[in-house]
């Protein structure tokens, strides 16, 4: 069947755009209904625990509604990028300034899944590749928002992982396994060493679990490349910070969106570039 390349590249945007605009929603209401959740089993177990609210919240109920005036936003107003650009920014009924960080998050959707579809073309193993960028962009505006990367994305990820290197997809599977594997202990056991002699708390248990993923997706030889441009990109934004006084010393940055970049880059370059790949095995 012959299908227009115009035509499939127009889809595909519009599919890309609508995810992006599903990522802003997931990225705004997961959190909290797990926080509800876990407000509901404090009070199952602790009667003396406040009643929490009990309206329904979840990713399809209710509808999308603006933060400050509480109005039902139509679903013209809802069209990705556009809905933002038709409105000035601002909300229809109230006149409130719409976060920037709809756009942002639809744009930077659009943007990492374009560059995928670049680098694999039209094969099995685009369709993996965009499902991990997508998950890799949704747990980071968490981790941004909250510290916090929840576990059913970060082990989901890494389910995933092993399941498409059954396939041999981007390693083989017995990489995907010690690369899960190796990186969660190697992070567990240097911070583990780190709060030993400092006292301090240096990572959260979710950059380990989310370094896992990237190992069971990548293989055992993605590791090193993909902690090395983490580090040296966190080291870099943290100290832009610090300089322009956007943060203080004792503010924590968190160290998620960078191993998510850094293992989104080293996915495309190792797939770019396979002797790149190849290099890192021999090492
Ligand atoms: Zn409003």
């Amino acid at each position: 069947m012959f299908i227009d390349p115009w035509i499939l590249w127009l889809v595909t945007i519009l599919v890309i755009l609508l995810i992006g605009s599903f990522i802003s929603m997931l990225v705004y209401r997961y959190p909290r209904m797990l926080l509800r959740d876990w407000q509901h089993e404090c009070h199952a177990l602790l009667k003396e625990y406040p009643t929490p609210i009990d309206a329904p919240f979840n990713l399809a109920w209710p509808g999308s509604f603006c933060p400050h005036c509480q109005h039902r936003i139509a679903w013209y107003d809802n069209v990705p990028l556009l809905g933002f650009l038709w409105q000035r920014g601002r909300c229809r009924h109230c006149q409130q300034a719409i976060a920037w960080r709809y756009p942002i998050t639809e744009c930077l959707c659009l943007i990492s899944s374009l560059m995928v579809v670049f680098v694999f073309g039209w094969q099995w193993s685009l369709l993996a590749a965009l499902v991990f960028t997508w998950l890799l962009l949704a747990l980071s505006i968490i981790d941004i928002d909250h510290q916090w990367i929840p576990d059913s994305l970060s082990l989901g990820l890494l389910w995933l992982g092993l399941i498409v290197n059954n396939a041999q997809l981007f390693c083989p599977l017995s990489a995907a396994i010690w690369g899960a594997v190796i990186a969660y202990s190697s992070l567990w056991l240097i911070m583990t060493l780190y709060q030993l002699i400092t006292g301090k708390v240096g990572m959260g248990h979710g950059d380990f679990k989310l370094f896992a993923a990237l190992g069971a997706w990548l293989g055992l030889h993605a590791l090193l490349p993909i902690i090395l441009i983490a580090t040296v990109l966190g080291s870099i934004v943290g100290l832009v910070l610090l300089a322009t006084k956007r943060m203080s010393r004792q503010q924590p940055i968190p160290f998620g969106p960078f191993l998510a970049f850094a293992g989104w880059l080293v996915l495309l370059l190792f797939s770019k570039w396979p002797a790149l790949y190849g290099l890192f095995l021999s090492w």
